[in-house]
């Protein structure tokens, strides 16, 4: 089957650098978030990395007007119907994106593919709210989009071949590299990452290091790229707490418990990058630590 037309729900980070890759590969995209702010955010960033990447030599100069015109942003869900795939990026939670393919499925074509970008919530599970299960996929986009070169490929249990040809040739065009991972909670990535995050909260919230200590001790004793709070800054603090809670209540596995003070970041509003602060404060020059 062939994808040409392409709809993005959310335009939060997830979902502005979805809209930036399928745009460069030379998909139509339609971009969709229920903040008028935000849709309009995602095109000044796209429009901003796109130049940050021409700038390195990653991409032509001459491919950024014709990628930029093939996005429109919208409002309105009736704007996916002649959407050959939808992609769903909207706030990790799992009634927020059941409640949208309940509204999207009635307006799209019998034949239009759903995927969903969830980083944890079970690919079946949210298959049930839809009218085409086995249409229905998970491609998990890593963080941020442009950059980073693996696609997680999620069948849920009913998903069709077609279906999963169809998303491995998007990964493929877009020229990323595609994993497949089965629908248990959080897929492979999360499943390993987002507990050693919860353990680095964990171990500020025990006192064994500050934040500047704990994102130095695995920045140069464990060869990470990030500290794991500055890491988790980077996800979101409420991506981080929803994926925790996905895998302690889906695998019932007391080791996968939130640490609660991730849970208080959260409910301070302090989300990390997005918000402003998290275990960084990012309002002044430099980030400083808020422990
Ligand atoms: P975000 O908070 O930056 O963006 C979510 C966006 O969804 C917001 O702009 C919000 O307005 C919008 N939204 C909420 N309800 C909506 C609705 N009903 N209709 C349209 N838009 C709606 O979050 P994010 O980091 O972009 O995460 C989005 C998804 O991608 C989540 O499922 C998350 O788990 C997943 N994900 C996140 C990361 C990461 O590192 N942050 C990585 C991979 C996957």
């Amino acid at each position: 089957m062939t994808i040409e037309r392409i709809g993005v729900i959310g335009a939060g980070q997830m979902g502005n650098g979805i809209a930036h890759v399928l745009a460069l590969a030379g998909y139509d995209v339609v971009l969709d978030d229920i903040n008028k702010e935000t849709l309009a955010k995602a095109l000044e960033r796209i429009d901003k990395n796109m130049h940050r990447q021409a700038a390195r030599g990653l991409i032509k100069d001459e491919l950024i007007a014709p990628a930029l015109k093939r996005i429109r942003v919208t409002q309105a869900l009736d704007d996916m119907k002649d959407r050959d795939l939808v992609i769903e990026a909207a706030t990790e939670d799992e009634a927020t994106k059941k409640k949208i393919f309940q509204e999207l499925c009635p307006r799209l074509s019998p034949n239009t593919l759903v995927a969903t970008n969830t980083s944890s919530i079970s690919v079946t599970r949210l298959a049930t709210a839809t009218d085409r299960p086995e249409h229905f996929i998970g491609i998990h986009f890593m963080n941020p989009v442009p950059m980073m070169q693996l696609v997680e490929v999620i069948r849920g249990i009913a998903t069709d071949d077609t279906t999963f040809q169809a998303a491995l040739e998007i990964v493929k065009r877009v020229g990323k590299t595609a994993a497949y991972a089965e629908d248990f909670p959080a897929f492979i990535v999360n499943r390993i990452l987002q507990p050693m995050i919860n353990e680095a909260v964990y171990t500020l919230y025990e006192g064994v290091g500050n934040v500047e200590a704990i994102d130095t001790a695995m920045r140069l004793g464990a060869n990470h790229p990030m500290g794991p709070l500055q890491l988790a800054d980077f996800i979101g603090l409420d991506t981080c707490l929803s994926i925790m809670q996905v895998l302690y209540e889906g695998l019932a596995d007391s080791k996968y418990r939130p640490c609660p003070l991730l849970v208080k970041y959260v409910e301070a509003g302090w989300l990390g990058q997005k918000t402003g602060r998290g275990f960084y404060d990012y309002r002044g020059e430099h980030p400083v630590p808020t422990r």
